[in-house]
């Protein structure tokens, strides 16, 4: 019998909107018994085709890959992974001299739900948010590795998070092909130690590139806390831009030790930055109203709509602190990495902290995540990465 999922009457209306998950509870029935991470065919009620997929235990229980009746197979991931490619050269992001790190694909904004690959150098780290996706993985390498050619050596395979440990899938990290003897990529003209083995994510928060761009901008002759700076990306863009001072901070003593050997990479011995393991609310506490230039890039407050309320406060608190102590005529970039958190959510949080510290604020840019990283229009749920660059009076 076919493995299919039959949808329950008039449930195919996002589905025919091209939206690309399908939720538990419009199914009817489900016939062939797939597994979990298999191929199902998707009909209305009626019978008609509308979808194919993959099949999960949990909300949303089919990611659709196609919308037209075709094979799934490694033809499908060359053409798929082509297109997104292709789109990547023609905007100038796969075809710079000066990088070499971009994100190649990201999920459902390039029509491939639960996959992301970046690329750093010749080493491409492929991560599978979906069971489906990681049953796949020899089939999508093989695929990757036919439409970059030679441009990629080496596949490294970064799962062991992002899988739904529900699956029991037991998934270890490791190279499905080559091996990579380093790990410097460049982004911008900027060196950077990716280290996708241990590190968050595939190992660098590709999504902030442009971001770090504008910063480099307004960095001339100004006093910066890059606060929440991981691999120290913000810092090393501010000191290119001729920043006086940059103070780099974070909680983790890894990401310190990061910040500093990328910033070794790029300015050896440069006496403008220090680096410090400390949490972010003690320091913002305690240090003084020196910087005139401060970024906060925290991680994601709130994982699930369940958590919103106490994300929003978090982010009010936040940058209540930086906007209270920025010296007059500062600047701070300010971001949030949640999805939960919408764009008007955030504002609202920016807004109140404004409000707190009792200064007049005023928006300069409104940031979002760059090309490479971007949404499907039938998936406005992939927008997640909102930031403001504000001036405090
Ligand atoms: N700005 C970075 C990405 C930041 S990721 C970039 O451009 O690459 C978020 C960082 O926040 C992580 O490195 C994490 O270690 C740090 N972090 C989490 N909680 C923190 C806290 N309470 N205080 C300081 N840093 C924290």
């Amino acid at each position: 019998m076919e493995k299919a999922v039959i949808l329950k009457r008039g449930k195919e209306e996002s589905l025919l909107r091209r939206h690309p998950w399908i939720f538990s509870g419009a199914i009817q029935r489900i016939t062939g018994k797939p597994e979990e991470g298999e191929l199902v065919t998707v009909y209305t009620n009626d019978n008609k085709f509308i979808a194919r997929g993959h099949i999960q235990v949990g909300s949303i229980a089919v990611r659709v890959l196609t919308f037209a009746d075709e094979n799934i197979d490694r033809d499908f991931w060359k053409r798929r992974i082509a297109t997104a490619y292709h789109m990547r050269q023609s905007i100038g992001i796969a075809s710079r001299e000066d990088n070499d790190t971009f994100r190649l694909i990201h999920g459902e904004g390039d029509n491939l739900p639960g996959l992301v690959i970046d690329i750093y150098g010749d080493t491409a780290v492929m991560q599978a948010h979906s069971v489906g996706m990681h049953v796949c993985r020899d089939e999508i390498a093989a695929a990757l590795q036919e439409v970059l050619g030679d441009k990629v050596k080496n596949i490294y395979y970064k799962s062991d998070t992002t899988l739904p440990y529900k699956a029991d899938l037991n998934q270890e990290n490791g190279y499905i092909v080559g091996k990579s003897s380093t790990n410097v990529a460049t982004e911008y003209g900027l060196k950077f130690h990716i280290d996708w083995l241990r590190g968050q994510k595939t190992g660098f928060f590709i999504d902030q590139r442009e971001n770090r761009s504008l910063l480099e901008k307004y960095s001339k002759g100004r006093k910066l806390l890059n606060m929440f700076c991981y691999t120290g990306g913000f810092s090393i863009y501010a000191l290119r831009g001729g920043a006086e001072l940059v103070h780099s901070v974070d909680s983790s003593a890894k990401a310190i030790d990061l910040t500093n050997a990328n910033v070794e990479l790029n300015f050896p011995d440069d006496k403008r930055h220090a680096a410090y393991a400390e949490d972010a609310f003690d320091y913002l506490e305690k240090m003084g109203d020196n910087y005139d230039l401060i970024i906060l890039d925290p991680p994601a407050f709130a994982k699930h709509r369940d958590s919103l309320r106490n994300a929003l406060i978090g982010y009010r608190r936040l940058n209540a602190k930086a906007i209270e102590k920025i010296k007059p005529g500062g600047i701070i970039f300010t971001f949030s990495c949640s999805q939960a958190v919408s764009k008007e959510n955030f504002r609202t949080a920016v807004f109140t902290a404004a409000a707190m510290a009792k200064r007049n604020v005023r928006i300069l840019h409104q940031m979002t995540q760059p090309a490479d990283h971007p949404v499907n229009i039938y998936h406005p749920e992939g927008e997640y990465l909102k930031g403001l660059v504000i001036y405090v009076e």
